[in-house]
């Protein structure tokens, strides 16, 4: 009988108790939480609690088209299974080396990140997944984004080298 209610003291109290106080003082060497958006992230960031700098290699954010690349193929369109992923002509395109200039727009509010349109794109360095995370907008239009949005968006994660490794994994595969 004592020793059942050792048992259960252990268990309620002490066990729990235990794991909250190593919590406390591992997160006053490594904090578990970061003040975002004044906080962000970065790539290979260790210095919190819980990331081993390896989070963002098969990490599934915004999708970027690098559009000269594009071969109107439509193949990410239809791999798209929210429909999320659509085919539009680009007018006044400078950039599209295709006749038809039809090129993926991808509505962001819809879009799953499940990587199939990206998986599907038969063209090295087209479509790519990135690790950029922050994808917030006061208005649901506004995550709504033309080919020519995310050519920018391509140039921007190209800059600040934002591409997933599974991306590039993926570009160096087609490339054997
Ligand atoms: S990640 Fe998935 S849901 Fe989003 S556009 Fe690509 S195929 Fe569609
Ligand atoms: S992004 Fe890739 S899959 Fe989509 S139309 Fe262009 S070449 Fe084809």
């Amino acid at each position: 009988m004592k020793d059942t209610r050792s048992k259960k003291v252990y268990s309620v109290v002490i066990e729990p108790m235990t794991t909250t106080m190593k919590q406390f003082f591992r997160s006053l060497i490594r904090p578990s939480t970061l003040l975002y958006p004044f906080e962000k992230l970065e790539s290979g960031d260790k210095k919190y609690f819980g990331v081993n700098g390896d989070i963002w290699s098969r990490y599934r954010g915004w999708i970027t088209l690098n559009l000269p690349a594009c071969i109107s193929c439509g193949a990410c369109a239809r791999a798209c299974p929210n429909k999320c992923c659509v085919m539009e002509k680009v007018v006044d395109d400078p950039d599209s080396i295709t006749k038809t200039h039809m090129h993926p727009r991808i509505d962001f509010a819809r879009c799953l990140f499940c990587e199939l349109c990206v998986q599907a794109c038969p063209v090295t360095d087209c479509l790519n997944m990135t690790s950029i995370y922050d994808i917030t907008e006061y208005d649901r239009k506004d995550l709504f984004y033309t080919p020519k949005d995310l050519y920018v968006m391509y140039k921007k994660a190209k800059m600040e080298k934002k591409f997933t490794t599974m991306s590039q994994g993926k570009v160096a595969s087609k490339k054997e």
